[in-house]
């Protein structure tokens, strides 16, 4: 007997008049079990036919069918890959639930009889191997199931749910692709938007909460650090950029250590430097790749204006002209705001979850500096409040395993990332079903 199925015998004994009447629980347990091989072969499937960001043709194709098969009228093609699935249902508020269901350019080393082989030939041009190493085939698949239990139990709940196939997730693109081409107009407003990501720490069979900011603002910022060449042996006659560019990698770092509160958090790392060709040639230019993260928006206004004036004000004290000050420039293409979630609706989440799957499945979670576009959804006009959930993946022995041995599990985005589907996508759909049937209760 599961804890849910416990919790309800439990309720039953105890005779409470409002639980005890309400066999929903046990019902969508039976109703998950049933759907659950054919998910489970949907769910392979995708495994095996992973698609890069912006490529999602098949995998939007087979979920477009899925959920037209659930009863849901779906409409393609929005937002380049992306799919909308609308099933009205009376009175009542509309419910956003979003899946991302693009993968990544890794080579799959899982060993798993489903793993992917799948080599493609990148919007670069460059042949590259993909993995669902993010998980959102789980999403796809969790999606899907979430939508054949609700549209089979209309009579317990009201309202409109509103499911988002979003494609180009790992690229930063897809909401913000979704939202321009008219998700907020075309289509039902929603009052609230609900996603889940799977987690490469949680056991599978839990889930995890948290209330306000949740994944962070992501943005990458390029700078050419410009200096004047020449001969290595005559310096004096340069202005060497090398030097130049370790002077501003240094004083970078004093951005979150000196100019940020303790209690705010931030992350300013240089990952790629680049210039020269020649231990006596000093270079014309050296360049620069950076990732910030944050929480605010305070913090990151005031962290992008830090970087423009050290490499300014570096530039100025090494003595180049104003002609030859760095270029810095923040890639917009790749920004991606912070995750919030809305704290009164985070705790009705977490309350319908600790209901339904049991206090022990529903872990408090720490934010993370990583990003995630669904933020999109709730940086419109409409200021829709939003909940990210996370969805454990892990085989819990393999917890225990790692504890034991020290070796760390595979994270997120890793060649060996391997959610242990069963209960996973079981645990996923039926998160998603109590905060669906909480969301939008018949009055
Ligand atoms: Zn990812
Ligand atoms: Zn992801």
């Amino acid at each position: 007997m599961n804890s849910r199925l416990l919790a309800a015998a439990l309720l039953l004994a105890l005779g409470s008049p409002l639980l005890a009447a309400d066999e929903t629980p046990a019902l969508v347990a039976r109703k998950v079990a049933a759907a659950y091989p054919a998910l489970d072969a949907f769910y392979q499937d995708l495994h095996a036919h992973p698609e890069l960001s912006l490529m999602e043709v098949r995998t939007a194709a087979a979920v477009a069918r899925e959920l037209r098969a659930a009863g849901l009228e779906v409409t393609e093609h929005v937002g380049g890959h992306g799919a909308v699935a609308v099933l009205k249902n009376g009175t009542g508020p509309v419910l956003l639930m979003r899946a991302d269901i693009d993968a990544l350019p890794v080579a799959e080393e899982t060993g798993l009889p489903y793993a992917s082989k799948v080599r493609v030939t990148d919007l670069a041009g460059a042949e590259v191997p993909v993995m669902h190493a993010c998980g959102h085939d789980i999403h796809a698949t969790v999606l899907v199931g979430t939508a054949q239990v609700l549209a089979s139990l209309r009579d317990r709940w009201a309202g409109t749910l509103l499911l988002v196939v979003q494609p180009a997730e790992e690229r930063g693109l897809g909401a913000t692709a979704m939202l321009a081409d008219g998700l907020y107009s075309r289509f039902p407003q929603p009052d609230f938007a609900v996603a889940e990501h799977d987690s490469a720490t949680l056991p599978a069979g839990t889930v995890g909460t948290i209330e306000g900011y949740a994944m962070a603002n992501v943005d990458w910022v390029d700078i050419t650090v410009r200096g004047i060449g020449g001969h290595g042996a005559y310096p004096q006659n340069t202005k060497d950029p090398v030097v130049l560019a370790a002077r501003i990698v240094l004083a970078l770092q004093t951005i979150v250590s000196r100019e940020t509160s303790p209690l705010n958090p931030a992350v300013v790392t240089v990952g790629s430097i680049h210039g020269g060709t020649k231990p006596n040639v000093i270079p014309d230019e050296v360049k620069l790749r950076l990732t910030l993260r944050s929480y605010s928006d305070a913090v990151r206004a005031h962290t992008i204006e830090a970087v423009r004036r050290i490499c300014r004000g570096e530039a100025i004290a090494a003595g180049l002209p104003e002609d030859r000050l760095p270029v810095v420039t923040v890639i917009e293409d790749e920004a991606t705001p912070s995750t919030y979630n809305d704290p009164a609706l985070t705790r009705r989440i977490r309350g319908a979850l600790t209901a339904w799957l049991g206090a022990d499945q529903v872990t408090t979670i720490e934010p993370e500096m990583g990003g995630e576009d669904f933020s999109q959804f709730g940086r419109t006009a409409e200021k829709v409040p939003l909940c990210l959930v996370r969805v454990g993946a892990v085989a819990p022995e393999k917890i225990a395993e790692s504890a034991r041995t020290g070796v760390p599990l595979p994270t997120l985005h890793s060649s060996k990332f391997a959610p242990v589907p069963e209960p996973t996508i079981k645990t996923g759909v039926t998160a998603m079903t109590a905060i669906a049937l909480d969301l939008l209760a018949k009055k």
